[in-house]
Parts: C-alpha cells; sequence; structure tokens
C-alpha cells in the first residue's frame, strides 16, 4: 500500500520490514483525564491502518499502544486530587479501556504503561547508552538531551539545525513549536511527586524518553516499521523519540511516521485545554452511538481536519442507517439463482474500495465506493435483478469491507446490547407501572422521557409494557 510518510513528506510504498509482521508503536493517551472524541480521532484511524495492514494485506500486527502515566499533567492531576498517581491513573485507563471497545478498536497486542518496572529500567538504561555516547549533561538534577551533538536533530519537523539556539532549556513535557531546544530527558523531582534511582540522579523521566523506551524494549530491534499520533506529537514529542533513539542506538528508530490530523471544533483543535471536548460517555447522553462517531471519524481522510458538529454526527447516523437500511432489504430478496452482473459489480465494488484504502488509507473514498455500491444494488433490487444466489457473494463484499472499517459489526454488538442495561430497564418500567397506579402520571412520563433520552422507547399495549431500541 501507498502511506505518506511524515519524514519525507511524501507517499511511499509500505512494506514490512523482515518477516511478515508489522511492527507498529502508537503513543497513546496521557491518562490524567477521559479521552475525548478528537484523541479517539487518532485511535480509530490507527486502528483502521492496523485493520488493513492485517485483513486487507495480510500480515501480522505486533501493536504497542502505551499509557502515559507519569508526566506533568498526570501528577499535578493526582495531587490535586488528594490521590496516588497509580490509583488516580488508573481511572483514566478503565475508562480508556471502556471506550476504545465501545468504539471498536481491535485490541493492541501490548499496553503497557510507563510506570511498569520493565519500563522504568528499559528508561535508565536508555539515559546511560546516551550518556555514554556522548549526547547528554546534568543540570539541577535534571538530565537534558544535548541537541547539537546530533546532526540530524529536526529531521522529523523539518527544522533547520544551524538555526537552532544551543544550550537552552526546557524542563516540560510539551513546549512551543518551532523552538528546538535542549529538552528534559529525566526529571528532578520535587517533594510529593514519584522517583525512581535508575538514573542518577534519581527523578522521574520525561515524556519523550518513556516512548523511545518502551518501544525499543517491546518492539525489539529498530527500526520498527510504523510510529504513529496525531498531528500534534510531530514536534517536539518524536523529534526527540527519534534523537534518544537514535543517539543510543545508532540506528534509524522506525521507517514510517504516521500522523493524523485533528478534529476541531470552530476552526480550533478539540483539545481539553480550549474546553471544547466531548467523551464518547457524553456523546451516548445526548442519544448518538459510538457506531455513529466511528462512522463520523472515517468519513474524512485522516490527513484532513475534521469538523465536530452535533450536526455532523447526526448525518453520520442517517449514512450508517442507509447501509444497515441497504442490507436488511438484501436479506429479504426471495427471487431464485443468481446473476452475473452483480457478481460484476461485487468485484468492481471490492477493488474500489481495496484501492481507496491501499491509497494512503483513503477512507473517504472507500466509503464513497461503498455506498455507490448500494445505490446500483438498490437499483438492481427494484428491477428484480437481484436473486437468493447473489446474496453470499453481496454478504462477504460487507463483511471484507468491515473487516478494514469496523463499523457495521459494531453497530451489530450494539443492537445486540440495550444501551441501558436490561434489568435497569425492566425495573423502570415497574416504576412507571407503579407511578401511573398512584396516578403520577408525571413521574411516569418522567422515566418513559429519560428512557427515551438514554435511547430505549417504551411501548405500551394490552398485553403490557414492552421496551426496543431508539
Ligand atoms: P494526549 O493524551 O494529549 O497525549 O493525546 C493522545 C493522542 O490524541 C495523541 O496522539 C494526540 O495527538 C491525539 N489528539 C489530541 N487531540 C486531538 C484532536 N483534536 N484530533 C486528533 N487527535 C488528537
Ligand atoms: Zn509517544
Amino acid at each position: 500500500m501507498r502511506l505518506f510518510n511524515t519524514l519525507s513528506r511524501t507517499e511511499e510504498l509500505f512494506e514490512p520490514g523482515p518477516g511478515n509482521t508489522v511492527r507498529m508503536y502508537t503513543c497513546g493517551l496521557t491518562v490524567y483525564a477521559r479521552g475525548h472524541i478528537g484523541n479517539f480521532r487518532t485511535f480509530v484511524c490507527i486502528d483502521v491502518l492496523r485493520r488493513t495492514l492485517r485483513h486487507l494485506l495480510g500480515y501480522d500486527v505486533r501493536q504497542v499502544i502505551n499509557f502515559t502515566d507519569v508526566d506533568d499533567r498526570t501528577i499535578l492531576g493526582a495531587q490535586k486530587a488528594g490521590m496516588d498517581l497509580r490509583s488516580y491513573t488508573d481511572q483514566y485507563i478503565a475508562a480508556f479501556r471502556e471506550d476504545a471497545r465501545a468504539l471498536g478498536l481491535e485490541d493492541a497486542e501490548e499496553t503497557p504503561r510507563a510506570t511498569d518496572a520493565a519500563n522504568i529500567a528499559a528508561m535508565g538504561e536508555l539515559v546511560g547508552a546516551l550518556d555514554r555516547n556522548g549526547h547528554t549533561y546534568r543540570s539541577d538534577g535534571s538530565v537534558y538531551f544535548k541537541i547539537s551533538t546530533l546532526p540530524a536533530y529536526g529531521k522529523l519537523a523539518h527544522l533547520d539545525h544551524d538555526g537552532m539556539k544551543p544550550g537552552a532549556r526546557v524542563d516540560a513535557d510539551t513546549y512551543a513549536k518551532d523552538d528546538a531546544r535542549d529538552f528534559v530527558l529525566w526529571k528532578a523531582t520535587r517533594p510529593g511527586e514519584p522517583t525512581w534511582d535508575v538514573v542518577d540522579p534519581p527523578g522521574r523521566p520525561g515524556w519523550h524518553l518513556e516512548c523511545s523506551a518502551m518501544a525499543l524494549r517491546i518492539l525489539g530491534e529498530p527500526p520498527i516499521d510504523i510510529h504513529t499520533g496525531g498531528i500534534d506529537l510531530i514536534f517536539p514529542h518524536h523529534e526527540n523519540e527519534i534523537a534518544q533513539s537514535e543517539a543510543a542506538t545508532g540506528k534509524p528508530f522506525a521507517r514510517f511516521w504516521v500522523h493524523v490530523e485533528y478534529l476541531i471544533v470552530d476552526e480550533q483543535k478539540m483539545s481539553k485545554s480550549l474546553g471544547n471536548t466531548h467523551t464518547i460517555p457524553e456523546v451516548v447522553t445526548r442519544g448518538f452511538r459510538p457506531s455513529a462517531v466511528r462512522y463520523l471519524l472515517l468519513s474524512a481522510h485522516y490527513r484532513k481536519q475534521l469538523n465536530f458538529t452535533w450536526a455532523s454526527l447526526t448525518s453520520a447516523e442517517e449514512s450508517l442507517r442507509r447501509l444497515t437500511d441497504f442490507l436488511v432489504r438484501a436479506e429479504n430478496v426471495k427471487a431464485d439463482g443468481s446473476h452475473p452482473a452483480i457478481a460484476a459489480r461485487v468485484q468492481e465494488a471490492r477493488t474500489a474500495f481495496g484501492d481507496a484504502m491501499r491509497d494512503d488509507l483513503n477512507t473517504a473514498a472507500a466509503l464513497g465506493a461503498i455506498f455507490e455500491f448500494v445505490k446500483a444494488l438498490n437499483s438492481a433490487i427494484d428491477a428484480g435483478e437481484v436473486g437468493c444466489g447473489d446474496l453470499p457473494r453481496i454478504r462477504e463484499a460487507f463483511d471484507e469491507f468491515d473487516d478494514v472499517l469496523g463499523i457495521l459489526s459494531l453497530r451489530r454488538a450494539e443492537d445486540q446490547q440495550p444501551p441501558v442495561p436490561v434489568d435497569e430497564i425492566e425495573r423502570l418500567i415497574e416504576d412507571r407501572h407503579a407511578a401511573r397506579r398512584r396516578r403520577d402520571f408525571a413521574a411516569a412520563d418522567r422515566i418513559r422521557d429519560d428512557l427515551a433520552a438514554r435511547g430505549v422507547l417504551l411501548e405500551d399495549s394490552p398485553a403490557g409494557t414492552r421496551w426496543k431500541r431508539k
């Protein structure tokens, strides 16, 4: 497939390294808050990259998605909450897993936490290698990477090495774009902060160090095949990951760098600091289904910005329904026989879909190919030119599309699982009957309306009350 590589700023032919396995590292969530749908745009697009590699191209994938569970923000959050760092970050890791499942993300092979003992040890070793190779210096209890020791510094972000200010230091995990300075590898801790003694002096890892160490420890011999994240990670995070890894090992760190553009709101990045985020539970409370969110996040090419509005989520839901309605319609075809024209149309759709995905993961074009296909098949059904004998082929094509996009199977799983637990629905139906018996119709209506807002409709009949999904 052709994949855009941020390193070269061009589309390149992607093939796995030796063997058939793609080794891929994805920078995961900083677990100081529940991830929002902006974060999940990146994770959903990378999930589709993973699925394309596995299901369309037949490679094995070994993917690491880490949890950044120690950095400036997690430490501050834990302190504010009066909790120890591990319990504080545990909550957001659990929330991430829940939301990832709701959005149909395939499980990564490894989901390490930065503070796992083996990872902290690997960070210590990495700093040791950088010390030995002469890339570090110490100041005020912190260890810094001296970027003037690495002429290739800036190759990912395309920075001009000569224009960089030597000696200026930055301690934060994040800093201003285009401001390349010596960055902190290992931080002096302040009282009340977690500390490890794998580096001299003891302290805690900087964010950049964590990812390099986990990628090299878990995925093995560099270069790894693909390193991924959102576009904001190109600089400084990924530039610094490259610096640390390449200066320590003397080998290229990753062959492909894949970056997902922003989910935006009113021309601004969706981000916690701007207060314009929505989480999956919030979206569900508004009556939308995670499958519609997944559809929306895949409706644009991953290298284009995608503007989030509630109206766009509504139209994603409508588009998705057009697909599920078509599948119901197809299953109801009663005529016998099969048609060569349908077989040809199926083949055409599969080719168009595969070509779009192999063209730098063009999900927008792939969805377009599916809708063209549905349109053609609807006309063929209208004309009585589809028979039961055509159905297995049609089903197979949709299964193939869905292995990659993961939307319809997610929808089916949602259908089997009511948005409110069944025993709660049954209890509320009982409460509503009780309210009606005491002629408190306002309370009865409130129960019905609350359930409707949560996606469950009640239908009264002489035989009793039944519920169904909205
Ligand atoms: P963080 O927890 O801040 O490290 O972010 C986790 C991932 O979400 C990173 O890959 C970010 O680049 C990505 N990300 C954050 N905000 C957005 C957004 N609005 N759109 C797309 N990706 C995002
Ligand atoms: Zn990272």
